[in-house]
């Protein structure tokens, strides 16, 4: 989470939400809806090696992209400026060239804490996510970006997204953003989402009988989906931060220790299951049939 400005934490709760979600599950069982899972002693694994140097975390991420196949000219970095590590990221083609754009940033604030809630656990779960759906054909190609420089204003995610042509920009039909993960269950900042993909969300959430709430963060922080906002981008961050666990970001606490794991666990298998989803729901519509009265 990139803070707006430190003394206005408390203004932010007069927004707080904490709605549950609901949702019909008439969508979600025509779906079709596959993935699998890594470990959780796997992802528990990546979760407690992490570094507080940028540019380790950032070279951590791209390596365990290459450790779950991404390769050659899949896995690319981005060259921001010298003060910064490059942007990290990793394709997985799909069977089209309408994306799905997945994020989280690699960077920690300077100074204080390890990093590891804000937001290595967002960026740890980028490789792990494609495993989780790289083992069959995909409609989307599934595009995985670790941003550097979000705590210095969302630098990585607006250069990415600037650098984007115009047709690339409207080929991303999602871009789903994850911030801050494990502090609790898993919570989404609903007000700067987009309907469908908060909708899709809570049909997710009804059929996995896995946690959602709101939690709106507008008036404290931001997050790297806002650069793809200013496109009109469809986009959805998803956090954990709640009114008692805030303080924690940007704080000597921001440690291993913070982190509930089987909450942390948990949020990656909504998510590995939300994208799943969202690969078949974001798919346009079928071709109406051709009308045999014309003949
Ligand atoms: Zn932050």
């Amino acid at each position: 989470m990139h803070f707006r400005r430190m003394n206005h934490r408390r203004r932010f709760f007069g927004h707080f939400a904490g709605a549950l979600i609901v949702c019909t599950f008439a969508a979600y069982a025509s779906a079709q809806v596959h993935f699998r899972l890594q470990t959780r002693e796997a992802v528990g694994a990546h979760l407690k090696s992490f570094s507080t140097r940028n540019s380790e975390r950032e070279a951590l991420i791209r390596k365990w992209f290459a450790d779950s196949g991404c390769k050659d000219a899949n896995l690319s970095e981005q060259a921001l400026d010298r003060r910064l590590p490059p942007n990290v990221i990793c394709v997985l083609p799909g069977e089209t060239q309408e994306v799905i754009l997945v994020g989280a940033h690699t960077d920690k604030v300077d100074n204080f804490g390890d990093g590891v809630v804000d937001n290595w656990t967002g960026a740890v779960l980028l490789p792990s996510l494609l495993y989780s759906l790289s083992a069959q054909p995909r409609h989307h190609t599934l595009i995985f970006v670790g941003f550097s420089g979000e705590e210095k204003g969302l630098v990585g995610s607006r250069y990415y997204v600037d650098h984007l042509t115009s047709e690339q920009r409207t080929h991303i039909d999602g871009m789903v953003n994850f911030d801050s993960l494990g502090l609790g269950p898993t919570e989404v900042w609903a007000s700067h989402a987009d309907k469908a993909l908060l909708d899709a969300l809570a049909s997710v959430a009804a059929a996995s009988k896995l946690p959602v709430t709101t939690m709106n963060v507008d008036n404290l922080g931001t997050a790297d989906s806002e650069s793809f906002a200013r496109y009109q981008i469809p986009r959805i961050t998803l956090h954990s931060v709640t009114q008692k666990t805030w303080p924690i970001l940007h704080s000597p606490f921001d440690k291993l220790a913070a982190i509930k794991m089987n909450d942390y666990y948990d949020s990656y298998r909504l998510v590995a299951e939300y994208l799943a989803y969202l690969d078949d729901a974001l798919k346009p519509p079928p071709a109406p049939k051709p009308d045999k009265a014309a003949h």
